[in-house]
């Protein structure tokens, strides 16, 4: 590191002032007038390098013993300097001062500078520090070096001290020991390592089985959503059977509830209503007989004819009774008896045309005939049942009103309308008798 030099021109003299700066704080510096008379064993001391090998010899000096006095006052250069330190040194350190005149002292005061500012460059390339330094500079400098060395001393001492303490504290196991736990912890190191191994082993086991379990735990769940789905179609299908259950249930009762009516309902009562309008004895409201007021059709007549055949023929069934001498065809309104003696005959229960000068004589047969086999029916029940008897008898053709002791024939012929509604009227009064007596019997 070249040191700083200032040159500069004082006016009118024409001399040259060569100063150096503090290379800390640029302070211009006047050298001490020691560096003036500076011989080669102090150039030497001071190039030499300050840390040298104890087994290293001091170099000889390289420089001649020879004294130089660069005084700058008397301008004489008195010594001749030559530098041998080595051989390849630069040639600048050769140097000759020759003669006295005024320019000698130029090259003098030149020189000088030039001795000086290669010894501060030396004296910089020892340290990490630049010279010249100011006093100031350099006093800091010191008490930082101070602190520094002292930091340093303090760390050492530390150190020093913490190597003997480990120096004391494995003084006391002795190698045998060091080897015995070596070799315990190497045997520990091995087991370790086999533990480590069966670890490894197993874990890997054990992801096995974890993938194992998770492949049963998807087919589980597949199952459960197939027996999910499957739950849903059943509880479908049950609520559907649930509901035809109630479907049913509700119709069992309305059938059961038919089958109480029904039970209750007399069969010939329910087919057969025997009942009155006014004069006239009904069945089923067909009105069986004729008023001169009230000229009945024989459509009416027939059709009553019809049904009283049919309920006799009917409860003589229910009876499993045989009719003698006649046996009941019910034909609707064209309904007949027929003579079981004569098959060829034909008692009709119809009449047609003209009421006034009707005069069939089968026709009167035949209402004589349903009223014996009316009776025959009487005396078939009496036989079981001594109880059992009808409000008007009835005797050839004839039936007699018990209170007037009055009869009345079933006839047309040589009768009047009145007496033969009568006699139709109480006629079916007896027939609702016997139907009553045949449902009591068969109530079950
Ligand atoms: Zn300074």
């Amino acid at each position: 590191m070249m040191a700083q030099v200032i040159d500069s021109q004082r006016s009118g003299v024409a001399s040259t002032h060569v100063s150096f700066i503090c290379q800390r704080c640029c302070a211009p510096l006047k050298l001490d007038p020691s560096f003036n008379s500076l011989d080669s064993q102090t150039y030497s001391d001071l190039a030499s390098p300050l840390i040298r090998s104890m087994s290293e010899k001091p170099p000889e000096s390289s420089i001649p013993c020879d004294q130089f006095d660069v005084n700058k006052d008397d301008n004489v250069a008195r010594k001749e300097i030559i530098t041998q330190r080595t051989s390849s040194q630069d040639s600048s350190h050769e140097f000759t001062i020759l003669g006295e005149a005024g320019n000698t002292q130029v090259e003098a005061r030149s020189y000088a500078c030039k001795i000086w500012g290669q010894l501060f460059d030396i004296m910089s390339g020892h340290s990490d520090v630049d010279h010249p330094l100011c006093e100031e500079c350099t006093d800091s400098l010191l008490d930082g070096l101070d602190i520094q060395l002292k930091t340093t001393e303090d760390e050492l001492k530390h150190y020093t001290e913490s190597l003997a303490q480990l120096k004391e504290d494995n003084g006391g196991e002795d190698e045998a020991t060091l080897t015995k736990e070596l070799e315990e912890l190497r045997l520990e190191e091995k087991s370790l390592i086999e533990e480590l191994q069966s670890m490894e082993a197993e874990k890997e086991k054990i992801k096995e089985d974890t993938e194992r379990q998770k492949e049963e735990l998807q087919k589980y769940e597949d199952e459960e959503k197939r027996y999910w789905s499957e739950y849903s179609v059943y509880k479908r299908q049950l609520l559907e059977m649930e509901d035809e259950q109630r479907s049913v249930d509700n119709q069992l009762k309305y059938a059961q509830a038919q089958l109480e009516k029904l039970t209750r309902t007399n069969v010939f009562n329910a087919t057969f209503h025997i009942w009155h309008s006014g004069h006239f004895g009904t069945i089923n409201n067909f009105r069986l007989g004729r008023l001169p007021s009230v000229p009945v059709e024989w459509n009416e007549i027939n059709a009553a004819w019809g049904q009283t055949v049919l309920l006799l023929h009917s409860l003589a069934k229910k009876m499993q009774y045989k009719f003698q001498r006649y046996r009941l065809v019910p034909y609707g309104n064209h309904s007949f008896l027929e003579s079981l003696t004569d098959r060829n005959k034909e008692l009709p229960l119809h009449g047609s045309g003209g009421f006034r000068f009707f005069w069939d004589t089968k026709f009167d047969q035949a209402m004589v005939a349903f009223l014996d086999c009316l009776q025959q029916f009487k005396e078939e029940v009496e036989k079981g049942d001594k109880g059992f008897c009808l409000p008007y008898p009835m005797i050839n053709g004839k039936i007699e009103d018990p209170s007037t002791k009055t009869s009345f024939s079933i006839k047309i012929q040589f009768n009047s309308e009145e007496h033969w509604t009568k006699a139709l009227k109480f006629m079916l009064t007896n027939l609702k008798w016997a139907l009553a007596w045949v449902s009591s019997q068969f109530k079950k």
